[in-house]
């Protein structure tokens, strides 16, 4: 009972993902902290603004202000790095780091989920460019990952020009299949990405005319098709691409299906598989087109930006009651 209790106020994907995490049937989770985190659980408390009594509304006022602040605050952080060399990239991590926790986004993240959770910096090098952003992490309670393991990480792959050997410690981080992990870095010019050979088998089960931004559609609209399929289930976590067919991910995304829905409302986890297959679409068709189309909370139907809520007021809306 204590993981519903305490991770309730978390953003309703953030909860379930990371309750897999606390159920033992992933290593961890993570979230991206970027201007869709908060632009879209700002959008979801004004859209989904109910007339419920005043106790709630005040503490959703609160929400949307620390909110706010906390997107001025990410804003604001200036990263600078003089030189792309381990000391210089640990100073400006160890600065930005310092930076990210003072955000109180972040400290509400680590004071509601009840094991560790921590941010980090990420850095990506692009030809000739340095990216950066953050991520926060989400772990039992039991040290099997350090803020400083996956810094180092990171800026080893930085500095030695491989940043695939990064993503594969990610991908381990996150507990997904060692052969989906394969898979997703067979990259060649020749065939397909991954992303798309991953949704490609259920690629007619998207209705595309739904997909927008007008929270018009429903997530039935998008997806009428998906629910009833056994092979579903592979979609457990948010950006995850399972190798089509994979058993040990299907038998995997099974058990995450049968504790998630011993928890919470059966139709809760359908929509959570249905929205992960979905982000999963999204994000392959722009690669396969060669775009960088990021998924916009909402263009999957308005569940998707239910998500965004946290999930103690998602659980009062009459779809998951
Ligand atoms: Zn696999």
């Amino acid at each position: 009972m204590y993981r519903q209790r305490d991770i309730a106020a978390l953003p309703t994907f953030i909860a379930l993902d990371s309750s897999t995490v606390l159920a033992g049937q992933r290593q961890g989770a993570s979230v991206q902290i970027d201007e869709t985190y908060f632009s879209g659980q700002l959008r979801a408390l004004d859209a989904f603004d109910r007339d419920t009594d005043e106790s709630s509304n005040s503490s959703r006022g609160q929400r949307s202000r620390d909110l706010r602040e906390s997107r001025r605050a990410y804003r604001s952080i200036e990263v600078d790095v003089d030189a792309l060399t381990e000391n210089d990239l640990w100073t400006a991590s160890t600065q930005f780091r310092r930076e990210l926790q003072r955000i109180p986004e972040i400290s509400h993240l680590e004071r509601q989920y009840p094991g560790q959770c921590f941010v980090v910096p990420e850095w990506l090098y692009t030809g000739d460019r340095l990216h950066y952003g953050a991520r926060v992490y989400f772990f039992q309670d039991d040290g099997s990952a350090t803020p400083k393991e996956v810094i180092q990480e990171n800026i080893d792959a930085i500095l030695s020009d491989s940043f695939p050997k990064f993503e594969r410690y990610q991908g381990g981080l996150h507990g997904y299949p060692d052969c989906c992990i394969d898979f997703y870095h067979e990259r060649s010019s020749n065939a397909p990405s991954p992303e798309w050979r991953s949704i490609e088998p259920f690629a007619d089960r998207i209705n595309d005319v739904a997909l927008g931004n007008d929270r018009s559609a429903s997530v039935d609209d998008v997806l009428p098709r998906f629910s009833g399929w056994d092979d579903r289930y592979a979609f457990f976590a948010r950006e995850f691409f399972p190798e089509p067919g994979c058993e040990t991910a299907l038998t995997q995304g099974e058990a995450i299906f049968d504790s998630l829905s011993s928890e919470y409302p059966t139709p809760l986890i359908e929509d959570y598989f249905r929205l992960n297959f979905g982000y999963d679409y999204l994000v392959a068709r722009a690669v396969h087109t060669g775009g960088t189309h990021r998924p916009v909370p909402g263009e999957l139907g308005e569940e998707h930006l239910m998500f965004y809520l946290p999930l103690r007021e998602l659980l009062t809306l009459p779809r998951y009651l």
